[in-house]
């Protein structure tokens, strides 16, 4: 139990079911990955990327990270994104948030929570430029209108790094979408907010 037998139990009946059903899918696998997606999602174990889109290995490039927020200087996430845009070539980047985020929870329930504390300043503004949105909601509603919010700054946080509208003045097809997942039913919904170019950014950028 001490070395974690039983994932690794489990790893092995995974790969021999895969390989059974497609005896040359690691071999092809291995030659190259080409994802047409980026994922950037909270790192909730409820909300594992590729099986909410139903995508096997290589087809989804993921960065995770507490209530999936797009800092501007966090060289990790800036990373993710230059690699996927500029090496890897994909087409999308998915921003997905969640319902019950208990990152966007801990932001506004008022309590101390030690170090995280410290991220959770970034949902803390988004709180703080959305105030009019929030007031006056009960705070599982304000939970839930800050976790569609925090994907729409989000969404608009990858639209102002130097990567994407770099991409974009090179004439480069990329799209930034705003998805949320309800971890109740399972079900991901598009909350419309795709941006494909800088000049469709400049124009939505005081909507979104
Ligand atoms: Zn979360």
């Amino acid at each position: 139990m001490k070395r974690l037998k039983h994932l690794f139990q489990r790893n092995l009946e995974w790969a021999t079911g895969i390989k059974e059903a497609n005896p040359d899918f690691f071999t092809d696998l291995s030659r190259q990955q080409a994802p047409d997606y980026l994922w950037i999602g909270c790192s909730d174990s409820r909300v594992p990327a590729n099986q909410i889109v139903d995508l096997p290995p290589g087809e989804l490039f993921v960065h995770r990270n507490i209530a999936n927020v797009v800092v501007h200087t966090d060289l990790n996430c800036l990373s993710v994104i230059h690699f996927a845009v500029n090496v890897l070539k994909i087409k999308h980047i998915i921003v997905c948030g969640h319902y019950g985020c208990s990152g966007v929870k801990a932001a506004i329930d008022g309590k101390p929570h030690g170090f995280i504390d410290n991220w959770l300043c970034h949902i803390k503004d988004v709180s703080r430029l959305n105030y009019s949105k929030l007031q006056g909601l009960s705070q599982e509603d304000k939970c839930d209108k800050l976790c569609e919010l925090n994907v729409l700054e989000q969404v608009k946080n990858v639209c102002q790094t130097s990567i994407v509208q770099n991409a974009w003045r090179s004439g480069i097809e990329l799209s930034v979408h705003g998805w949320i997942y309800n971890i109740e039913n399972g079900i991901l919904r598009d909350m419309d907010t795709c941006i494909t170019s800088l000049e469709q950014f400049s124009e939505r950028c005081g909507e979104i």
